[in-house]
């Protein structure tokens, strides 16, 4: 393979010095590029849809900090609003005017959103989320569906094992059995699965939690009616459904999966795009549901920096501007332009491979046939290719995450310039790949 033409001798001191201080050398597991191999480009800046990195290579970024960055990075009406933000104080520990704004925000363009209450991150507000629908319900099963991502708290890092409902075993050292035991794993896209689990056990269970648009294990487009059958048995066993719209929410559509799809779900979980870049999550329901929280009621959720002013104001900043220039039409244009100039890429590559979206939401499925619905459709052959792809691309200063299972996403940032620079740049990498 062709040797870097980046030079890179910063960033690799630097992530040297990294791993002395911090596990891995990072603060997140999946940016040490163990599934790639290589040194990371440690990053300096970045403006619009390009990062630069400590040694001054700069890259056209799909990577979006993973999902929040929908308007690129440092939007100048973003950082202007944490400026302002910012002069009058960072954290007060006390009611304040933008976190009540943020929350009108959500509350007026989420389906069934009465209530929100704000957390530091998605993680916070999934396990929250999950600890109000048992605390209102009195139940203690949690059903998941093998792939879907909701964060690392205990009784969600839980995958599946085979089998068509399987008792879940931890995926992560440190979860306790007991805990795992709670958490009860289904196939996406598993009708049968799904309803002999209702069958049997649906008066047992507080919650099904899903992510209407998986997006953590690959893009597993699930259908329709799937969806509709949660919304139903979930309905019938008094179990409380929540979207987890972590990645989906006001990225695919301003009221999330949930607006695509016309299903309303009991509770929704909010992170990345609600935040503008800093560290928020949000989660919600109905009113009823939610003033069982405390002070309220009896279940206990806090933060100290929850609702913090100068994530609020970025948060909010970043739904007007998405309001006001109608992001999403902006954002599926763009989406079914790289349809198109991809097509003939793809169709000429040296191995198989075809393009999943949804609106600003890519994923390249490295493996023939239809695109998969379920995590266990994904072939770990397909992880081999993307390793060269991967490199191929940014060797050609084009950032995707370093990760087969990861999506990549679109901001009102890319240009149809920066979609032709992604496209010549996937053509040429392919083409050495298959040399
Ligand atoms: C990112 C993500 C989370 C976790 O959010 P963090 O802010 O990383 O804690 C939860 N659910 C989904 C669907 C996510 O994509």
């Amino acid at each position: 393979m062709t040797e870097s033409l980046l030079e890179n001798s910063k960033s690799i001191e630097i992530f040297e010095r990294a791993k002395k201080v911090l596990p891995g050398g990072v603060s997140s597991p999946v940016r040490a590029f163990g599934a790639v191999g290589g040194n990371p480009p440690v990053i300096e800046s970045a403006q619009g849809a390009r990062i630069r990195d400590v040694d001054g290579n700069e890259y056209l970024d799909f990577v979006g900090s993973w999902g929040p960055l929908i308007l690129g990075h440092a939007h100048p009406l973003v950082t202007a609003a944490i400026i302002e933000a910012v002069q009058k104080g960072t954290t007060f520990g006390a009611p304040n005017p933008i976190e009540v704004e943020l929350a009108e925000c959500l509350t007026a363009t989420y389906p069934g959103l009465e209530k929100v209450r704000f957390t530091s991150s998605g993680t916070e507000a999934v396990m929250s989320a999950i600890r109000l629908a048992r605390g209102v319900t009195g139940r203690d099963y949690v059903v998941k569906f093998a792939g879907c991502y909701h964060g690392h708290a205990d009784h969600l890092l839980v995958q599946a094992g085979s089998g068509l409902v399987t008792f879940g075993t931890p995926s992560s050292a440190g979860v306790p059995k007991c805990f795992a035991d709670k958490t009860l794993i289904v196939d996406l896209d598993d009708a049968d699965g799904f309803n002999a689990l209702m069958d049997a056990r649906g008066s047992e269970i507080a919650t099904v939690i899903i992510e209407p648009i998986p997006a953590n294990n690959g893009l597993l487009v699930q259908r329709q009616e799937f969806l509709e059958l949660l919304r139903k048995r979930t309905t019938e066993c008094g179990a409380l459904l929540i979207f987890d719209e972590v990645i989906n929410g006001f990225r695919v559509a301003p009221g999330g999966s949930a607006e695509l799809f016309g299903i309303t779900p009991d509770l929704a979980t909010f992170g990345k795009v609600i935040g503008g870049g800093l560290p928020v999550g949000a989660f919600g329901g109905k009113a009823i549901c939610m003033d069982q929280l405390a002070p309220l009621g009896p279940v206990y959720q806090a933060g100290t920096l929850s609702g913090n002013p100068v994530a609020m104001a970025a948060g909010l900043a970043t739904l007007k501007e998405l309001k006001s220039c109608n992001a999403w039409r902006r954002l599926e244009a763009l989406g079914q332009e790289l349809d198109e100039r991809l097509a003939p890429v793809l169709a000429a590559a040296p191995f198989p491979v075809s393009f999943v979206r949804v609106g600003s939401i890519f994923w390249f499925n490295y493996q023939a046939g239809e695109a998969p619905r379920r995590a266990d459709g994904i072939d770990p052959a397909a992880a081999e290719r993307f390793k060269g792809v991967f490199a191929g691309l940014l060797r050609r200063n084009v950032a995707i995450a370093p990760s087969a299972y990861e999506v990549g996403f679109l901001s009102l940032a890319h240009t149809s310039e920066d979609l032709e620079i992604f496209v010549q740049a996937l053509e040429s990498t392919y083409q050495e790949l298959g040399a």
